[in-house]
């Protein structure tokens, strides 16, 4: 709509320069405008560029259909029945503004804003914070507009007294002002949600909740937050063990499952997926249960859709014999180390090349401690050394296989400086000459990495007997590599 607009004025100007009389085409253009505009037509048609909020419905999403959160669906029950009666309330109490769900992507953030709409029997309208973007300043304002009235126009379409407008990725349109370039836009795709925000209390027939989601709180306007505006923050988080067991049960509950399917290790084994994780592990299990022509679900195949939901496809073949070996002492010396420093933290260890790494290991769930301490900054420093030294230890030379370990390495250095806990006691780290941060930095990794040097050497035969375990099948379990450090 906004190109069929710039293309007619640029034929009126072509004509006009052509000497051609406009104003009457203008006179029937403009008529022809206030017609279908007071017959909505427009509306219908989307008027200037598509109306956020495509996507409308009522919501068949339950807060039962979403898996752990349990805190999160708590707060936001009773957000909503605060809001409910604020709405309604004759004390003169300020009704709540909107409600924002902040967390990691995949958390269920839109399936709580669905289960929002049908707990509080409303129509739900959603839309993306991109869609209301343009090139053109004003677009956004606009659509802004446009939701909140259609929102509105539904609910009393469909006789509902309320309406929940979900607007995800919220940081795109609502961030800090001025901070975008061609920022007048974005700006006033701002102003006009606040103001929509504002005067949210001002239409009595309609009740509108609004549901703001992002994972970048950090970078929203502080306008949007405060009282009276997104004055509700609910907090969503990666699924613990439970919750994933709930997800993973939910997302099961319409598949055949063979008797050997244990979701209770799935859980285990699935420590910082989140639930669109969870839910797309559930359904490659069944692909793979369908390419094998079987009529349940199998153990196997949830536990090999672990690795490829996480770490993509398997590229058979993409290494030699002697670089899979490589790969085999490599991860064997995270795993050695790790157990050394963190006994019982590892899960699995597999050399599968996949399409996001050549081998890996899976670290048990452990409640990692919200307060680091410096020897335990240390340590995890250590487990990131110990793949390539491993390799120079039995190879004679490291590869580029360590590259990723060792930038994190830098920045873990760099994070133990920061927090004073370095020889430098406490600074300022952008403060701090250039030259001296490599040199504490590279003292603070060859330090931990001689530490990490003997251990292996001391173990060299665990080393060599895991790397020959994983040459032959690929992957070995926490327990089995446990027993062979033991021998
Ligand atoms: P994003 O931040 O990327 O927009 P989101 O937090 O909005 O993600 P959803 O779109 O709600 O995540 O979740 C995607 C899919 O993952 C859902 O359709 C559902 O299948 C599954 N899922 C996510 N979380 C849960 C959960 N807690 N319980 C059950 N299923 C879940």
């Amino acid at each position: 709509m906004e190109l069929a607009a710039a293309l007619m004025v640029a034929v009126l100007a072509v004509l006009a320069y052509n000497g051609v009389k406009i104003m009457p085409l203008l006179l029937a253009l403009t008529l022809a405008y206030i017609l279908l505009k007071r017959f909505e037509i427009l509306d219908k048609l989307g008027s200037f560029g598509p109306v956020p909020g495509g996507k409308t419905h009522i919501s068949e999403i339950c807060f039962d259909c979403i898996g752990g959160q349990a805190e999160a669906k708590q707060e936001l029950m009773e957000a909503l029945d605060l809001l409910q009666k604020s709405h309604a309330n004759s004390l003169g109490v300020r009704a709540l503004g909107g409600i924002m769900l902040q967390g990691p992507p995949g958390t269920g953030k839109t399936l709580m804003a669905r289960a929002a709409a049908n707990y509080t029997d409303s129509v739900f309208v959603s839309a993306a914070g991109s869609e209301f973007i343009e090139m053109y300043a004003g677009v956004g304002a606009k659509r802004v507009r446009e939701l909140f009235a259609k929102a509105r126009r539904l609910a009393r379409r469909q006789k509902k007294a309320s309406a929940v407008i979900f607007i995800d990725e919220l940081d795109v349109v609502g961030a800090k002002r001025g901070k975008v370039e061609s920022h007048m836009e974005y700006d006033q795709t701002l102003n006009q949600l606040l103001v929509e925000l504002d005067g949210i209390e001002d239409q009595q027939d309609v009740s509108l909740f609004v549901l703001g989601a992002t994972n970048r709180i950090d970078l929203l306007d502080e306008a949007l937050l405060r009282p009276g505006r997104f004055d509700r923050i609910v907090e969503m988080n990666l699924p613990d063990y439970e919750g994933r067991l709930e997800i993973l049960k939910i997302h099961a509950a319409d598949k055949p499952l063979a008797p050997d399917v244990d979701l209770g290790e799935i859980a285990q084994q699935t420590f910082g997926f989140s639930g669109a994780h969870l839910a797309n592990l559930v359904n490659e299990a069944a692909i793979q249960a369908m390419r094998r022509d079987d009529d349940c679900l199998r153990q196997r195949d949830f536990l090999d859709s672990i690795d490829k939901v996480q770490l993509g496809t398997a590229r058979e073949g993409l290494l030699s014999s002697e670089e899979k070996y490589r790969v085999a002492v490599h991860e064997c010396g995270h795993a050695l180390i790790s157990e050394t420093y963190f006994p019982g933290s590892v899960s699995t260890v597999t050399v599968v090349p996949r399409s996001k790494t050549l081998g890996f290991i899976r670290q048990k769930e452990t409640s990692s401690p919200v307060l680091q301490t410096e020897s335990y900054l240390h340590k995890q420093l250590g487990v990131l050394l110990a793949g390539g030294t491993a390799e120079q230890l039995i190879l004679g030379e490291r590869s580029t296989g360590a590259a990723n370990d060792y930038q994190r390495a830098v920045e873990l250095s760099e994070l133990i400086i920061s927090h004073g806990l370095s020889r430098l006691g406490i600074v300022n780290i952008r403060n701090l000459d250039k030259d001296v941060l490599t040199k504490v930095t590279g003292e603070i990794i060859s330090e931990r990495g001689k530490e990490v040097e003997q251990i292996l050497e001391q173990q060299r035969s665990a080393l060599l007997a895991g790397a020959d375990v994983l040459m032959r099948q690929e992957r070995i379990s926490g327990e089995e590599f446990r027993k062979l450090m033991c021998n």
